[in-house]
């Protein structure tokens, strides 16, 4: 997944992300991507937040609206997409080692936030003219 977000010079966000599906996915498969709420939720009033990775569990617990939704209850963007990895990798009997999935968010201010299960998921901030590559911090260290 390619998942982006935005906020424009008026504060308004907005989102979009694109996907090539999971490789060898069932024929008639519909991943998280297409799926607002799951892959992409964007609450113009709270933030926003693209998902990637394993899309099923993404849709078991429509981890982009999760995220927003922690953020609407006062979580930073950070502590928001460590909240909804948690909700997976702390399933009962969860086999988070076989699969990634990794959250970006931002809220009102501007503050961004990312987390992963695992490492390597990698995320370009573009902000007051500048370029930063940052490396989401990861959960199965
Ligand atoms: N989230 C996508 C899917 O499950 C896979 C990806 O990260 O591109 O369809």
């Amino acid at each position: 997944t390619i998942g982006m977000l935005a906020m424009d010079k008026n504060g308004d966000i907005s989102g979009a992300c694109t996907t090539s599906g999971l490789a060898y996915k069932l024929e008639g498969r519909v991943g998280d991507s297409a799926i607002i709420g799951s892959g992409l939720f964007i609450d113009n009033d709270i933030g926003g937040c693209v998902a990637t990775g394993l899309g099923e569990e993404v849709v078991k617990t429509v981890g982009s609206f999760l995220v927003v939704e922690l953020m609407r209850q006062g979580k930073s963007p950070q502590q928001a997409c460590e909240e909804a990895i948690g909700r997976i990798v702390n399933k009962p009997n969860s086999n988070f080692k076989d699969f990634q999935v990794g959250y970006v968010a931002v809220n009102k201010k501007g503050e961004t936030g990312c987390y992963s299960i695992h490492q390597w998921f990698s995320i370009t901030k573009f902000q007051d003219g500048k370029n930063e590559q940052i490396q989401s911090d990861y959960f199965n260290k």
